[in-house]
């Protein structure tokens, strides 16, 4: 038994034509929380070949009110979310090519791990990730599509480069830290990202069959149930696609992140030694040393340790990224991993 995509090759802007050529395609998804689990199950559905899904995260129950895919049982295996949604598109759709990477997208990883894809899709939490994407995209010349949302609204746009207008050009001016409203401040209402991924993964369907949509922002209020769309004009002067200066994957904006939805502050390890060959952790000798000192438990991928003497808890993966829970501040994150884990 396989997928049938009866309805889809009927509808005309598609077509048998368009739908063998999505059977082709190869679509990269940057985060998979609330708008990347929708955007990734619907570019399965859609019948899109080849997807590469990128998350730094862990399925966590609270992710099972807003999020697709995800079940109680990938949250009691500790499945990185990347796992997990490439285990449940593969139910769906066993002849998809999806490839899962469990990573924390960087200024030096980001152009090999977008490298070889025709698009990308932003199913990111913060600005500063959606910058290096635009920085990318631009540089190479990937189209990709932009996504947000927060409370009961969203926002979409399609960017090709140098066609249409750019991240940069829509955000001249970079908000500062806290500027923004964010799920963990103002909420999110559980159906407004599965409307918002839908549009945005209809503007990847469209760039897919060849139907580029207009250089415009798409704005939906999903609680009020209005949406506009409004034409956004490239900037002559912006930084990024007619300067051609790539601020973001330069290293700018480098530094802890403050995690969307919790208390939770996410610490990248310092870059990567001199000489290379990337940095592995000895998770397992890091548990039994651990052990004394609080309740340790290790998946296939991570370690989760929650010391007995703080509210608060560290998740480390071998690339020696930890997300530190219970905590607020950077300051206070540095603090525990420096206690706990040793700098
Ligand atoms: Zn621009």
């Amino acid at each position: 038994m396989s997928v049938v995509w009866d309805r889809q090759r009927r509808f005309a802007p598609i077509g048998p034509d368009g739908q063998e050529r999505l059977k082709t395609a190869h679509v990269v998804i940057v985060g998979l929380g609330a708008l990347g689990s929708v955007l990734a199950e619907r570019m399965a559905r859609a019948g899109v070949g080849g997807l590469r899904l990128l998350d730094r995260d862990v399925v966590e129950p609270e992710n099972l009110g807003t999020q697709a895919l995800y079940t109680l049982q990938d949250a009691e295996g500790l499945l990185p979310k990347a796992v997990a949604a490439a285990r449940h598109l593969r139910e769906i759709h066993p002849e998809i090519a999806v490839e899962a990477v469990v990573v924390d997208l960087n200024a030096e990883n980001a152009e090999e791990l977008l490298r070889g894809v025709e698009i990308v899709l932003d199913g990111t939490d913060n600005f500063e990730t959606r910058l290096l994407l635009n920085d990318v995209c631009v540089k190479h010349g990937i189209p990709w599509v932009y996504a947000s949302v927060v409370e009961g609204y969203g926002q979409t746009m399609a960017i090709v480069p140098r066609k249409t207008a750019c991240l940069r050009c829509l955000y001249p001016h970079v908000p500062k830290p806290g500027a923004l409203p964010t799920c963990e401040t103002v909420g999110l209402l559980a159906t407004a990202p599965a409307v918002v991924a839908a549009l945005a993964a209809t503007q990847a369907l469209r760039l897919l069959v060849g139907n580029e949509p207009p250089s415009e922002l798409v704005h939906w209020d999903v609680w009020e149930m209005r949406g506009r769309a409004v034409p956004v004009t490239r900037r002559p002067d912006c930084a990024t696609c007619a300067q051609g200066r790539f601020a973001f994957l330069e290293g700018e904006g480098q530094r802890a992140a403050v995690l969307c939805g919790r208390d939770a502050v996410q610490l990248r390890p310092p870059l990567e030694p001199r000489g290379g060959g990337g940095m592995r952790m000895d998770l397992a000798a890091l548990a039994e040393r651990l052990r004394a000192s609080g309740d340790v438990r290790r998946g296939d991928h991570l370690l989760r340790f929650r010391p007995s003497r703080e509210d608060a808890e560290i998740v480390l993966f071998p690339d020696g990224r930890a997300i530190l829970k219970g905590v607020r501040t950077e300051a206070e994150a540095r603090s525990l991993y420096a206690r706990y884990i040793g700098l």
